[in-house]
């Protein structure tokens, strides 16, 4: 049975709920029987919408699509480790965040939401405006006043309302979180359908491995909202008995907002509120992230762990990737960083599978100022 449950209190809502909290302030999760029905889906058109019976959409008028995903899976000879790429960065706002935001802003139509409002470092925020424009959804999206311009007029640019906040990213979502009261909180951390969209990234690296699973999984990771997506993803597979195994998670943060890698360097089940510092992964510059207790079980569970990479490093491989005509944000950069790492042995004998999360040209204008 579809349905959504409370990761607190264990509370259950039907899968028609328009919520994206539970009553008690708990966040939700979303219970789905995932089908694939193989044959079908080897017919249908190359994007993510191919995984129908998947996606807990009811009705196909609903679904806000622009035939994205599928994206291709590349297969990277990287500084001696090879590693299989998916190439989210050539979704049509320029990240992976477009899987989340098709198949949430889908499902707000099909509950005849008619605004709402969504806070992101960027790329979230690009994502739930664009779809939202597609859908006829009035949307207000709260960004950090000082990310890169380039995200914050691609969101303006789609015709959302943009309120640019001063402050750190945790000043923005509080900001967000507060005018939830009074508009539906479209949120790729706190809707559980955001992840519906993002695990699609786990069927189409199975598929294009020939329906198997890589060994080790490699992801960015902040809010988690690729990596639980991915999990989802994977985990969905294995229970349909279309793959075997769940590979191993193991997710990189900034050294400078390490709030994860802390957690799990110590033995904790959950973060520690702490304060970070700026780091130029915007992306997952996440110091207390909601779901960071999913995050931490997701990593013991599949064997995984959490590694940290420095500003320097990010920066050095983000140019080098460059070089290597990549043109990929530094937060894409930070598992590539991370495989550089000596002490690796496992891409001699293990698929290693990652991705590239983000395209450049949105912040170009920091890329231009490491080249003056
Ligand atoms: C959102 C995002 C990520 C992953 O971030 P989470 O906070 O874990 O959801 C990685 N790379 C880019 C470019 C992103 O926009
Ligand atoms: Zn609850």
């Amino acid at each position: 049975m579809s349905q959504f449950t409370c990761s607190s209190c264990a509370k259950v809502y039907p899968a028609t709920a328009p919520i994206w909290q539970c009553d008690c302030g708990g966040l939700l999760d979303f219970h789905f029987k995932a089908e694939f029905p193989l044959d079908l889906i080897k017919q249908r058109q190359h994007d993510m919408w191919r995984y129908r019976e998947a996606i807990p959409l009811l009705h196909d008028r609903n679904k806000i699509s622009f035939q994205e995903g599928y994206t291709p899976l590349l297969e990277m000879q990287f500084e001696g480790r090879q590693l299989w790429v998916k190439q989210d960065q050539t979704f049509p706002t320029g990240s992976y965040k477009d899987r989340g935001a098709s198949v949430l802003i889908s499902l707000l139509r099909e509950n005849e939401i008619t605004e709402i409002l969504e806070d992101s470092s960027g790329n979230a925020g690009a994502a739930i405006a664009a779809y939202a424009a597609k859908a006829g959804i009035k949307s207000h999206i709260y960004a950090p006043h000082s990310n890169s311009s380039g995200k914050l007029t691609q969101i303006k640019a789609y015709g959302a309302q943009l309120h640019s906040i001063q402050g750190s990213r945790e000043d923005v979502a509080k900001a967000a979180y507060k005018a939830a009261h009074h508009i539906f909180y479209a949120s790729h951390v706190w809707h559980p359908f955001f992840f519906q969209g993002t695990k699609t990234f786990a069927y189409e690296m199975c598929e294009q491995m020939g329906w198997q699973a890589p060994d080790v999984c490699l992801l960015p990771a902040g809010n988690g909202s690729l990596l639980i997506g991915a999990y989802i993803g994977f985990k969905d597979l294995l229970e349909a008995g279309i793959i075997s195994k769940i590979p191993r998670f193991i997710a990189v943060q900034a050294e400078n907002c390490n709030p994860l890698y802390k957690a799990w360097a110590n033995g904790l089940d959950d973060i520690l509120v702490e304060s970070m510092q700026p780091t130029m992964a915007e992306g997952i510059a996440a110091a207390t992230p909601k779901r960071a207790r999913q995050i931490l079980r997701i990593i013991r569970e599949t064997h995984g762990e959490i590694w940290q990479v420095e500003e320097s490093e990010i920066k050095r491989v983000t140019l080098h990737l460059m070089k290597k005509g990549f043109f990929v944000e530094p937060t894409s950069a930070v598992v590539f960083a991370a495989a550089l790492r000596k002490d690796v042995g496992f891409f001699h004998t293990h698929k290693v599978g990652t991705l590239f999360t983000g395209n450049a040209l949105k912040v170009a204008s920091l890329i231009q100022s490491w080249m003056d």
